[in-house]
């Protein structure tokens, strides 16, 4: 459909539709005309090239993904946006919608079976009550994707595009940076969304590559960078052997066994660290 972004032409297609919006499914829809073009742009999407869309809306995202992939794929949790999506893409071809919770997908063997022999973007406006865990459950999962790029709160933006070792870094900072080079793209302003949310937003992009540190125990890995994280007022040792309910003398020798000063504050922690914390707690057979 034409004009999609255009304010009076999504009015008209939601009361046609009788739909209202949802506060616990994070429906906000994107009502400025230039940030959906150049989302699509910078994700990646273009000839050869799949993408997965968590949360289409009525489709202004998608219908701009469609105009530049080959195909796109969308989850969409609300099944009373079926009808209207058939209304605003029904035009589209490559156009796939899969009506489930993104969180409980499994999305490896979507992306298997959809983009056969493409490469894959994934490209979303998140529902800000789920950033986190999907932003985790996209990287865990460890899909065959290029990049992610994604519209999140504004402060969100900050933690997860921080530099690890400084004071925005937070755990999923250091998740996002073991598996990506993460871009803050640009800011959009509440006024850009219907009906406007009380913060701005912003977008980012995940360039996904591998590891730069390659723990001997990921899990173990995960497992110290969340105790460290669990009370960052304190310091690494206290909140590390008070996560783990470790003797406080064992940490600090395995700490210092990595190089890290016990009396270090998580946030000023890098990736590396954190790995050489790990292989130290996974020689030492404390954990
Ligand atoms: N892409 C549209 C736009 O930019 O205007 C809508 C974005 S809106 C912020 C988030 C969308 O995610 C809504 O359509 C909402 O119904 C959907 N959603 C919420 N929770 C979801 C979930 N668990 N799985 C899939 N979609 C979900």
């Amino acid at each position: 459909m034409e004009n999609l972004s255009n304010i009076g032409v999504i009015k008209d297609v939601l009361s046609r539709h009788g739909f209202s919006f949802s506060k616990a499914l994070g429906q906000n829809f994107l009502i400025n005309p230039s940030v959906c073009p150049r989302m699509a742009e910078l994700s990646g999407a273009g000839e050869g090239v799949g993408v997965l869309e968590i949360g289409p809306g009525i489709g202004v995202l998608t219908n701009e993904l469609l105009k530049l992939a080959d195909k796109v794929v969308s989850v969409e949790l609300d099944k009373r946006l079926i009808p209207v999506l058939e209304e605003t893409l029904g035009e589209y071809d490559n156009f796939k919608l899969i009506n489930a919770d993104v969180l409980e997908l499994d999305l490896n063997k979507v992306i298997n079976e959809e983009f056969d022999g493409m490469d894959v973007a994934v490209c979303a406006n998140l529902p800000y009550y789920i950033t986190s865990p999907v932003i985790m459950k996209l990287l865990e999962d460890k899909l065959p994707v290029k990049s992610i790029t994604v519209m999140v709160q504004k402060e969100a933006a900050l933690r997860l595009t921080a530099k690890d070792g400084t004071r925005d870094s937070s755990a999923i900072t250091i998740a996002v940076r073991y598996y990506a080079e993460p871009e803050l793209l640009f800011h959009v302003s509440r006024g850009s969304f219907m009906p406007s949310p009380n913060v701005d937003s912003a977008v980012i992009r995940l360039n996904l590559r591998e590891p730069l540190y390659r723990p001997k125990d990921e899990k173990l890995f995960f497992k110290v960078v969340k105790a460290a994280f669990a009370q960052r007022r304190k310091t690494v040792l206290n909140s590390i052997s008070s996560a783990l309910a470790l003797d406080k003398n064992a940490v600090s020798d395995i700490l210092k066994e990595a190089g890290v000063e016990p009396s270090a504050r998580a946030e000023r922690l890098t990736v590396e660290d954190f790995g050489r914390i790990a292989d130290a707690f996974y020689e030492s057979a404390a954990l």
